[in-house]
């Protein structure tokens, strides 16, 4: 049931050792539109989409205004269905990215807001900047006129091993930390997903992205 999954989640979720708010946003790809604002009218108040055709078919019909992510790979030359649509850009995973979303805003006349992707894992099948990266990834959008930084998103890789998962995850948290001392405009750090967000927020995330443990499996004919 979606509604009862998001009132446990929403409850759930709450605040992270820190004692900071922790937001909920639902992963909705290959979700259908009724499944959305079922989840919406239950409570959630933020969605993200991995891809712009989704993103576009669907976005007239979603219900109640939520704030919409982009949490998937970008490809550049589709940045300019989302300008102006997208609360936060989760995924920005390398700088011709950043500088394609600033361009196109700045044509729009507006600023956009995102995160920094960090390859926490160094795996080969995720996007993102190197971790040792992150900080001069940050200066560098800083740099950019109309793309604000808001923190960073992580997904962590697949593993048994927990111990070895929160050393990462704190890590991330140190990070986060780094660029907050430095800017009072970072807020997010997003990483936590169906099978790891507890995890994730007892490290320090303050912000997940859950799919499966809404909608529950994804519905891949739909696409
Ligand atoms: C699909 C997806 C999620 C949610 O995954 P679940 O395991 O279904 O919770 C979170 N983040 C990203 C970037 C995703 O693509």
């Amino acid at each position: 049931m979606i509604e009862e999954n998001v009132k446990n989640l929403l409850e759930e979720v709450g605040t992270n050792p820190l004692g900071e708010k922790v937001t909920l946003v639902a992963a909705v790809k290959t979700q259908t539109v009724e499944d959305i604002n079922r989840a919406i009218r239950a409570g959630i108040t933020d969605i993200g989409d991995n891809h712009v055709q989704e993103f576009r078919d669907k976005y007239d019909f979603i219900e109640g205004n939520p704030h919409r992510h982009f949490i998937g790979h970008l490809q550049l030359n589709k940045v300019k269905y989302l300008i102006g649509r997208t609360y936060l850009y989760q995924s920005v995973d390398r700088m011709e990215l950043a500088e394609e979303i600033s361009k196109r805003s700045e044509r729009a006349g507006v600023m956009s807001d995102c995160l920094i992707q960090i390859n926490i894992g160094n795996e080969e099948s995720k996007g993102g900047f190197e971790y040792d990266d992150g900080l001069a990834a940050y200066e560098k959008i800083c740099a950019l006129p109309a793309l604000k930084v808001k923190g960073l998103m992580a997904m962590l890789p697949i593993s048994d091993d927990e111990q070895f998962l929160r050393s990462l995850a704190k890590k991330m948290r140190e990070l986060y930390d780094k660029l907050r001392e430095k800017d009072a405009d970072i807020e997010y750090l997003s990483m936590g997903m169906s099978g790891d967000w507890k995890l994730c927020v007892e490290c320090g995330s303050n912000m997940v992205r859950l799919g499966t443990s809404i909608f529950g499996p994804r519905h891949y004919n739909n696409t």
